[in-house]
């Protein structure tokens, strides 16, 4: 944890600043503090592996009291859900070595982990639609410097958009320290995590970022007025260079196989009311994203096709700058590396490879199927371009791939 998120960092309780207790337990790397405990007016939270852990979980007071006893490799197995250790030495084999990767950490905390799609991720629709909007809205937003923080954000695959956007490096907060901990190895290396609680008063200062987003949980989210305030809190800045958006929300009217506790569209308005919101249907988005490669703000949806969408954006600016159109660019330099899609599996053909699409299973089919209208069911590439792979620009020869998402800039070590 570095020293100055304490600027950042409020109790969600009492309010009150957080400071490092200096007379407990403090393992530190140069400045950072990899492990301790942070106290305020009412409560001490456990600071793990540099992530500072800010609620009240029993993982958390777990934690605590191994650092209390000065044990911090007990207080990283409490939170990763290891108490009873009968299965944390594979995982703690895995951490331990540096050519692990994201995939192999993911099946070293086993079958409960929600990893699975997640490797999926930087090509299904839900996350082109996520990313393109918080691309756009972050340009505007950040061009003149101030912090981004994605809330919910899981393993940290839209906190990587931000990266190099966000003036100071973007905050990660999610509820489960698993998921903020391989962000930060692997997903958006660099970034600052913190663990909290979503249903919670969020543990940040007033203003602290200019840009709060919040993608595919909000409908998990049951205190969503209280939520729904937090994000504005987090972003009143003093000026009109602030924004909040709310991507892949499920829309109460409409089925969904994951559908959380979801609202209509007039009660995602309402929430939003202080900051005026716009509401774009995921669908809409991605059939701009794809069919014009524009991500279009300028144009919300309809009301009577908001209705019929089953998943929302809702974008919220008193800047009407942040609503306006703008290119879907392909990257040209990986921020990681260019790699196979890991949908895809090769099959030799003489001096060329096929490449075919495969869905991991039918459920993935049925959640992320729209996937078929931009990723190619084959295509075949010269076998001398693919052994180009991995590299940070774009081979000749795979150009085209690389347009197609068959090819995809993913971080480093990553399957
Ligand atoms: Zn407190």
């Amino acid at each position: 944890m570095r020293p100055d998120l304490l600027d950042l960092l409020r109790c969600p309780f009492c309010g009150g600043r957080l400071a490092l207790v200096e007379s407990g337990f403090v393992n530190r790397d140069g400045d950072d503090v990899l492990d301790g405990i942070l106290g305020c007016h009412c409560c001490a939270f456990p600071i793990v592996d540099g992530i500072p852990i800010v609620h009240l979980e029993p993982a958390a007071a777990a934690a605590r009291e191994h650092l209390d006893a000065g044990r911090p490799d007990l207080a990283r197995r409490a939170m990763f859900g290891f108490e009873a250790g009968a299965d944390a030495g594979r995982f703690e084999a895995a951490a331990a070595s540096p050519s692990a990767t994201y995939r192999d950490i993911v099946d070293a905390l086993g079958p409960h982990f929600e990893g699975g799609y997640f490797l999926y991720r930087f090509t299904d629709p839900t996350y082109l639609v996520s990313q393109a909007v918080v691309g756009a809205v972050a340009e505007t937003m950040l061009a003149g410097g101030g912090r981004a923080i994605d809330v919910c954000g899981g393993s940290g695959h839209l906190t990587r958009t931000l990266l190099g956007l966000s003036a100071a490096p973007p905050v990660l907060a999610d509820l489960y320290f698993s998921k903020v901990w391989l962000a930060r190895r692997f997903t958006a290396p660099g970034c600052d995590g913190v663990c909290c609680d979503g249903n919670a008063p969020l543990p940040f200062a007033r203003g602290a970022f200019r840009l709060a987003i919040c993608s595919d949980a909000y409908h998990y989210i049951w205190t969503k007025r209280l939520f729904a305030s937090e994000m504005i809190r987090l972003t009143e800045t003093g000026d009109r260079r602030r924004a909040v958006v709310i991507s892949h929300t499920h829309n109460a009217n409409q089925w969904n196989p994951s559908a959380g506790m979801p609202l209509p569209p007039e009660a995602y308005r309402d929430l939003f009311a202080d900051v005026s919101p716009r509401l774009f249907g995921d669908a809409a988005l991605l059939d701009d994203i794809i069919e014009r490669q524009q991500v279009d703000l300028s144009r919300p949806t309809p009301p009577d096709a908001l209705d019929r969408e089953r998943a929302l954006t809702i974008v919220a600016s008193p800047d009407p700058g942040v609503f306006a159109s703008r290119a879907v660019r392909t990257a040209t330099a990986a921020r990681g590396e260019f790699r196979l899609n890991p949908l895809y599996a090769e099959t030799a053909e003489g001096d060329d490879v096929r490449l075919a699409l495969h869905f991991p299973s039918d459920d993935y089919e049925q959640e992320y199927g729209a996937a078929r209208r931009y990723l190619p069911e084959t295509m075949t590439v010269a076998r001398a371009a693919l052994a180009a792979l991995p590299a940070t620009v774009v081979p000749p020869g795979l150009v085209e791939a690389v347009r197609r998402r068959v090819v995809v800039d993913l971080p480093m070590r990553y399957y």
